[in-house]
């Protein structure tokens, strides 16, 4: 389990859907951080057809898109997690978002109540990445009912044309004729694509680090925990590497240290000798 950022004053909480919700500050200053860059390029190509909004208001719809998007994701955990009776909390923290199990959670060790199997988890861990890839899928759909060309949606509608089903969100027939609805839509899937593929990745702790971990545990009638770390190391590292090559150096900072903080585990675990 990930430790839980402490609880501060200028956090913002608030109660959606029966969860608790708090948002540490550096949630907002490490998404506008990374969203910056985007905001820059979104004005400068809006800027082509219509009066752009310039790059702080773009910022502005680029951090509520996001918070809304890693929230519908812990959403997805925490109903999983009431599914099977354990309530929860939600953090919206640096380094994403969290959904913390707070009552009803055991291991059955002499307490009694339901234990989660494994199977259980994979689907708890499956449900974060899902319902929020869902989302996409509906925004996508909204946004061609509206008759609005969002690029990333298209983007992805161009890998069904391999397949013989021509993109329905090509350019053709949509167009942008208001730039917020635009820029909503475009950030919303952008990161509501993005941020699933993102955490189903098989690198500890993240959601596909989880299944490994349940996955291997089933196979092995271990815990799972040392496949999982050597798995997420190995991945890690290679996904590190590849974002080093695509000179995306934020990218491959954060794979390099999910890397090595599975290979500390290893250590921990007896796995490999120190070095
Ligand atoms: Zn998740």
């Amino acid at each position: 389990m990930i430790g839980e950022p402490t609880p501060s004053q200028y956090d913002w909480r608030f109660t959606f859907m029966g969860f608790p919700v708090r948002v540490t500050w550096l949630f907002w200053v490490i998404t506008a951080a990374l969203g910056y860059g985007i905001a820059m390029s979104a004005n400068s190509s809006l800027s082509r057809i219509l009066p752009a909004p310039g790059v702080g208001p773009l910022l502005l719809v680029w951090v509520g898109c996001v918070m809304v998007s890693v929230l519908i994701h812990e959403l997805g955990h925490a109903l999983a997690f009431r599914y099977f009776g354990i309530e929860s909390h939600i953090v919206l923290y640096h380094m994403g978002g969290l959904a913390i199990p707070t009552a009803g959670f055991s291991f059955n060790r002499g307490g009694g109540r339901r234990r989660l199997s494994h199977i259980d988890q994979i689907i708890i861990s499956l449900a974060g990445p899902f319902l929020q890839f869902a989302s996409a899928i509906l925004a996508a759909a909204v946004a061609y009912w509206m008759g609005i060309y969002v690029p990333s949606a298209s983007q992805v509608g161009n890998l069904l044309e391999p397949l013989g089903i021509p993109n329905p969100w090509d350019q053709g027939s949509l167009t942008i004729n208001n730039p917020w609805t635009h820029s909503i839509f475009n950030f919303y899937i952008l990161v509501s694509i993005w941020w699933p593929l993102f955490n189903l990745l098989p690198v500890y702790p993240l959601d596909g680090g989880h299944v490994v971990q349940h996955t291997a545990a089933i196979l092995t009638r271990s815990d799972g925990y040392r496949q999982a770390h050597i798995v997420g190391a190995v991945v890690g590292l290679l996904v590190a590497w590849w974002f080093f090559n695509n000179q995306n150096g934020i990218n491959a900072l954060l794979f390099l240290s999910l890397a090595m903080n599975n290979i500390q585990a290893m250590q921990g675990y007896g796995g490999p000798p120190r070095w």
